[in-house]
């Protein structure tokens, strides 16, 4: 399996060059040459097996022997490991009709983990067979940040410095962060906002020498590899509801389009879906998209659902790849075209084809308030404010087949939010309950790219 930028460069990578690489060096993002296809046959085969058994089956294509067989073996095995869920993606039915998938029994309670995991061990693997190292720099605004370090933690490979906004994530969140003491984990607080951090982490990227020399690489979800990690849910999902000789369909809350984007690939791969459904708070740029054939920016408004607070949705890129028939050059007109006025109207063929292929709905605050609140009443349930968004458009869509909630983070990661709606507030699995004693390491930096850069420079070891 060769890789491909959406922007038409025809570099051809390998899996393992992709995974080190991140973002293509046209601007564009990489994409699998073809998809790969189960039949109906290997699908069934896959019924009853173990999650790292199924994540195996499903990376394989990707990887494209670019890891041996028992190596991706030995890797899926150890990545879920230590999720705390024996299933490790649960279903629960909820409804005549509805199910929720939990993706918070991961190390840091939200869905990044799922994929995540796997790339750090990835990473590892790769750097270690090639004897080198690379700073992974990254801006966080709540969820991204302590999956990223909990993935690489006391790796001998690599530095992870990750920016969060000073003051302005959720105490829960900045200490799955500040609380990592490994001598590779960098925590900056900056003094910005979250936009901030991300210019700052722009800016370090775009000066080449520097990230040459320093071999920065990112761990978001611009990187394919944690796209194929989360096709993996999907599948698990489909295959227990019955699929490939029942359709489901799946709604998720999406903020940045990766993980939906992974529902997608899935279809591509043969995975019967009858309907997906994206969901989001009133930052609603995605579902306008789908629902209008008009991408048109506004500025972001702060929610009770702050992973989902996003305009640019970097993974969309993938689609209007895809939409646009693949090709390269089309898609990097377009996407340059929205970067200059801010608005893109897609012509009549790939309107069609967004609007065949996604339903889409948002959810308003009160919304999701009440539907936390009635989740709780009618199931006992209590659920994350981000899943509610999803549940409450599920609750509106048409689907003749089971509908699948992608559950994207724990309760106890938003308990204000879960307070306010139930009166209850949700207590930390027990691995974490000592969370508010332990002791942080942060630094508090100004917003600066010749600091940041000092401070990238005095700790990264690759160089
Ligand atoms: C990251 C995140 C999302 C959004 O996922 P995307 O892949 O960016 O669309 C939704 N919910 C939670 C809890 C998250 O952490």
């Amino acid at each position: 399996m060769r890789y491909l930028s959406t922007r038409g460069e025809p570099a051809a990578l390998a899996f393992d060059d992709v995974l080190l690489a991140g973002l293509a060096r046209d601007g564009g993002l990489y994409v699998p040459e073809t998809w790969p296809q189960f039949s109906a046959a290997e699908w069934r085969a896959l019924r009853g097996k173990q999650y790292h058994e199924i994540a195996f089956a499903v990376l394989k294509p990707y990887v494209g022997g670019a890891i041996p067989d028992a190596d991706l073996a030995r890797l899926t095995r150890e990545a879920y490991a230590n999720f705390t869920h024996k299933a490790v993606a649960p279903l629960k039915q909820l409804d005549a009709n509805l199910w929720t998938l939990e993706l918070f029994h991961g190390p840091t309670l939200a869905f990044k983990d799922y994929a995540l995991q796997l790339v750090g061990k990835l990473f590892d693997y790769v750097l270690g067979k090639r004897g080198q190292r690379i700073t992974i720099v990254g801006a966080t605004s709540g969820d991204t940040g302590p999956a990223g370090i909990a993935a690489v933690a006391g790796s001998q490979h690599i530095d992870i410095v990750v920016l969060h906004p000073n003051g302005r994530t959720s105490p829960v969140q900045r200490r799955q962060m500040t609380t990592v003491l490994d001598p590779n984990v960098h925590n900056v607080a900056l003094e910005g906002n979250f936009d901030d951090c991300q210019d700052l982490v722009k800016a370090l990227f775009g000066d080449l020498e520097f990230r040459d020399r320093y071999r920065l690489s990112a761990i978001n979800s611009i990187n394919w590899a944690r796209i194929a990690g989360q096709i993996v849910y999907y599948v698990h999902a489909a295959l227990a509801l019955g699929a490939p000789d029942r359709a489901v369909s799946f709604c998720v809350p999406t903020g940045n389009f990766g993980n939906v984007l992974a529902a997608d690939a899935a279809r591509r791969m043969g995975l019967p879906i009858e309907r997906l459904v994206v969901a989001t708070n009133r930052n609603d740029i995605v579902a306008r998209t789908i629902l209008t054939g008009t991408m048109a920016l506004e500025s972001v408004a702060p929610t009770i659902t702050p992973s989902m607070d996003i305009q640019v949705s970097s993974n969309f890129e993938r689609l209007v790849f895809e939409l646009a028939g693949r090709d390269g050059r089309a898609t990097s007109a377009m996407m340059t075209e929205f970067r200059q006025s801010g608005k893109l109207a897609f012509p009549q063929g790939m309107k069609g084809a967004l609007a065949d292929g996604f339903d889409a709905g948002a959810a308003s605050e009160g919304e999701t308030l009440n539907t936390i609140a009635k989740m709780r009443l009618t199931t006992g349930e209590i659920v994350d404010p981000h899943t509610a968004v999803a549940i409450h458009v599920a609750q509106r869509a048409k689907s003749d087949a089971p509908i699948v909630v992608a559950s994207t983070a724990h309760p106890a990661k938003f308990p204000d939010a879960v307070e306010k709606a139930t009166g209850i507030r949700p207590a930390l699995p027990d691995f974490l309950a000592d969370l508010f004693e332990r002791e942080e390491r942060v630094d508090i930096l100004p917003n600066d790219a010749a600091t940041l850069k000092k401070y990238v420079a005095a700790h990264a070891k690759a160089q």
